[in-house]
């Protein structure tokens, strides 16, 4: 977007807010960098001083984690004006380098992770007890189309999370298929980034894909690439759900048959794409207390006042500057005080900073971090 493109005070309706902070106060990123949201919402009402803010560093502290946008009375999603000034400078070139390299391997490869296209599928070789996983034809029809996350197709602590998921799947008589080599980034991080140019072409470019297809229903794995194909894509038109969802409505429908326990205590951590942006509260809650054995704690910070992990907006790629604690450890400090032995996610990004925050507070030999995936491979 340029400035000539029209007024942020037109694009994010600057002129409803009354300035009352509770989106900085809200903020978690406020407390440990220079971003105060409330005066960027103010300041950019002025097209003037949209350049000048643009190159404020703190405009990329932004996790985008909604609360600010949750806590706004007047219904407006602050953190929009940041992405704003973000795009920007994006325009500029301006932009951190392993960001700028996220984005050209997005580009070139559809994943931000620099690697080959050709090695997209290689997660589904030697899964216990699966002897394929599906790769749909073009033209195939099925019930439940999988995106599989770029970061699970390549991170390796993130491929057994997708293998679980296809475990899942076949021990529950599931019609499920792939996308294969073809499948590409969702855009979520894109667009956060403020590469609208980009995530305006894998739009296009995914849907298509998808279109390919006769499928009745989209499932993510990862609730950032939920969250872009169910409120940001333009035209897709089947009902799409995260993993979580799907999972709920296995177990209800009594398709999976518990075959061990996990006798511990175990607390979840809401996911902001999940949670706080599409209000999926209850399904991981419910699968978790399905599973023999769990004990089901609750932060004292959960479901809409949950704590960001600081994984989403773009921060996999872009450091802020800071001498306090990561909200991730602040997160795991909170687990290690109520006791807890598992703290359970399910979003990629989440189990990455979350595991890197139990290592760096040398809390591995009292607790662990795992995919709601990994906990249902461990009894199904
Ligand atoms: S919460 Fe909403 S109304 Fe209040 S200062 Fe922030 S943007 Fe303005
Ligand atoms: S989205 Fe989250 S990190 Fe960004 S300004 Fe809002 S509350 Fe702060």
């Amino acid at each position: 977007m340029s400035i000539e493109d029209g007024t942020f005070v037109q694009k994010y309706d600057l002129l409803g807010c009354i300035q009352c902070g509770r989106c900085t106060g809200g903020c978690p990123v406020t407390v440990r960098t220079d971003l105060n949201v409330r005066r960027f919402v103010y300041d950019t009402v002025d097209d003037d001083h949209l350049e000048e803010l643009s190159e404020k560093h703190e405009i990329w502290d932004c996790t985008t984690c909604n609360t600010c946008a949750v806590r706004c009375p007047k219904g407006l999603d602050p953190f929009e004006v940041l992405i704003g000034l973000r795009s920007l400078q994006v325009e500029e070139g301006n932009i951190q380098p392993t960001a700028r390299d996220a984005l050209e391997s997005i580009f070139n490869n559809g994943n931000p992770w620099g690697k080959p296209r050709a090695r997209r599928c290689d997660w589904m070789q030697d899964i216990d007890g699966v002897d394929e996983v599906r790769i749909l034809e073009e033209g195939e029809k099925v019930d439940v189309l999988i995106h599989t996350c770029c970061t699970a197709c390549y991170d390796p602590r993130i491929m057994p999370i997708a293998q679980s998921l296809v475990k899942v799947l076949e021990k529950a008589g599931v019609d499920y298929g792939f996308v294969g080599e073809e499948e590409s980034d969702c855009g979520s991080e894109v667009r956060r980034l403020g590469e609208e140019g980009l995530f305006e072409m894998l739009d296009e470019d995914n849907t298509e894909l998808f279109g390919q297809y006769e499928y009745e229903r989209l499932v993510c794995l990862s609730p950032h690439c939920f969250n872009s194909f169910k409120n940001e894509y333009a035209n897709i038109d089947k009902p799409v759900l995260h993993y979580t969802q799907l999972i709920a409505e296995l177990i209800e429908d009594k398709k999976l048959e518990f075959k061990g326990e996990i006798a511990d205590k175990v607390v979840f951590h809401d996911p902001c794409y999940l949670g706080k942006k599409n209000l999926v509260f209850d399904e991981p809650r419910y699968v978790l207390s399905q599973i023999p054995g769990v004990e089901l704690l609750e932060f004292n910070r959960s479901k809409e006042r949950s704590l960001c992990c600081e994984g989403g907006g773009g921060k996999m790629w872009v450091e802020s500057e800071s001498k306090m604690e990561r909200l991730a450890e602040v997160r795991m400090a909170d687990a290690s005080s109520l006791g807890a032995k598992i703290v359970a996610v399910a979003c990629p990004f989440c189990l990455l900073t979350l595991e890197d925050a139990l290592k760096a507070k040398g809390l591995e030999e009292e607790m662990r971090v795992a995919d709601i995936l990994e906990l249902l491979d461990e009894v199904l």
